[in-house]
């Protein structure tokens, strides 16, 4: 007589319960409900799809282990997933297959379209419906008020490609990386609202990675990770920021690649960011990083002085306030950190404007920007700048304030401008007349040349940072 599939699961849990420690075990056995028991072959019915890979990725030689020793060397496993946990009316769908072979299995009872989810998202969500879904995304991160620049360039068009049809471009994943406060959250949502604007029918979600992480977490906990899948594989367009946080989160990880693969497979967009490009990333698992350089990997860079203007000028001008150029300027240059930080000083000008009825002036701009950006340095003179580096690069003072051509004085010239703005709180306009009355365009260009020369001339970013300490130290005495 043939033993019940019952008794044949229970010692085979004994055998497992061994090997995995008890969370794993109530994970990923518990829920495990076993069907038939017929000559060797034992059939066991899992909750979803996910279930049945990821005990197929991880757990075969534990299963194999159990039914081997419970029901004899030539015993093997079928598997009968539930696909739709189906209701009173509609009976649960299943879809069969053997164990061990690692392959992708073939749906060939696939619910049609109308599968009913109602009743099968105890986790905190249901059925997704596109109209109604929080998407988590911010409103007023769009394109019209992203600026483009050379910086940001590539990415910005490949966003909108995407956002015109997402997961039919090749830039998919479309993964964006760059420093804090380069502007990829903005991108990233404004793809997503352009989507939700002119596709409402696409269902797009926006998560950082605390939501991904403690949803999943949770979701482990409770025992709900077929939901916690299933609710992912709903979604359209899936906008994941700064996944280097998944770094070293080996489950995490693990869940995330079984969504990334159904849904790039099913035609679904996936958008990333992370602060380095995947080459660079660690502590993650490779078949991971692999799937992140399969799309479009772009990055975006610091903005140069233009771009900010613009930024700042977008900014002020979207809050019907009015900057005077020569501030904008100002701030374009003094707030050289991040946009991050830019953005807090834009904010306390228009508090200070708006609630203080206060005239945004250069004065202003100082006073806001000492609270906010501390580096910024007042004690050592302009005097000083243009004595130290004229001494330094061995040229007459009064020629490295004057208006001689030569390069030998430009350069100088053009350092003592570029600490004066470093080192002082004194305007673009204010710097140039302290050399010969030039205007501030003339010191922009100034700052710009000796940022570039910096950047690709090792021995004059010496002289530069020697020259720095030289200054530093009158400013610590
Ligand atoms: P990241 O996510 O790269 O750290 P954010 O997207 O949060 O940066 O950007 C920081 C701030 O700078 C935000 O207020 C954002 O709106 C603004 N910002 C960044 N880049 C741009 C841009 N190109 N145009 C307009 N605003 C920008
Ligand atoms: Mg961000």
């Amino acid at each position: 007589m043939e033993v019940d599939s019952a008794t044949v699961w229970t010692d085979c849990l004994e055998v497992i319960k061994h090997q995995v420690d008890e969370q794993n075990f109530n994970t990923w056995f518990k829920p495990i409900v076993p069907l038939r028991h017929e000559g060797d072959v034992l059939t066991i019915q899992v909750p979803s799809q996910f279930f049945y890979e990821w005990l197929e990725e991880n757990y075969v030689p534990i299963l194999r282990k159990a039914i081997h020793s419970v029901m004899g060397e030539k015993a093997r496993l079928e598997y009968s997933v539930i696909v739709d946990s189906g209701n009173q009316r509609n009976p649960a769908l299943t879809v069969n297959y053997p164990t061990g072979n690692g392959r992708s299995p073939v749906n060939n009872n696939v619910p049609n379209g109308n599968a009913n989810l109602e009743d099968y998202t105890p986790f905190q969500f249901r059925t997704l419906n596109p109209q109604t879904i929080n998407s988590r995304l911010n409103a007023s991160y769009r394109f019209e008020n992203f600026v483009e620049g050379d910086c940001n360039r590539l990415a910005r068009s490949a966003g909108l490609a995407v956002a015109k049809k997402p997961g039919v471009t090749s830039f998919n994943p479309l993964m964006l990386y760059g420093g804090v406060g380069v502007g990829k959250t903005h991108l990233v949502q404004a793809i997503g609202n352009e989507i939700k604007q002119k596709l409402p029918d696409k269902i797009v979600l926006y998560v950082d990675q605390n939501d991904f992480t403690n949803q999943f977490l949770n979701a482990l906990q409770n025992h709900k990770l077929q939901d916690f899948q299933n609710f992912y594989l709903q979604v359209d367009v899936l906008i994941l920021d700064d996944v280097q946080f998944l770094a070293g989160r080996e489950k995490t990880q693990e869940m995330f690649f079984h969504v990334f693969n159904q849904l790039h497979q099913t035609g679904k967009q996936i958008i990333m960011t992370s602060d380095c490009p995947p080459r660079d990333m660690k502590g993650f698992q490779e078949r991971l990083l692999s799937r992140f350089k399969w799309g479009l990997t772009a990055d975006l860079q610091e903005p140069d002085f233009e771009t900010k203007l613009a930024i700042i000028h977008n900014k002020m001008q979207s809050d019907g306030i009015e900057i005077p150029t020569e501030v904008a300027e100002y701030l374009a240059y003094s707030v050289d950190t991040n946009l991050r930080d830019m953005e807090g000083v834009l904010n306390s000008l228009i508090f200070h404007a708006t609630l203080l009825k206060k005239e945004i002036d250069l004065d202003l701009a100082k006073e806001v920007l000492k609270n906010i950006v501390k580096e910024i340095q007042s004690d050592v003179s302009v005097d000083f700048i243009q004595k130290t580096v004229a001494d330094y690069f061995r040229v007459e003072l009064e020629a490295m304030k004057g208006k001689i051509k030569k390069r030998e004085i430009v350069i100088p010239r053009q350092v003592a401008m570029y600490f004066c703005k470093r080192y002082t709180q004194l305007t673009l306009a204010l710097i140039g007349e302290n050399f010969g009355g030039r205007d501030h365009s003339t010191v922009i260009h100034a700052l710009e040349s000796v940022e570039d020369m910096m950047k690709t001339d090792a021995n004059f970013r010496n002289s530069v940072e020697d020259l720095s300490k030289k200054l530093k130290v009158r400013m610590a005495s």
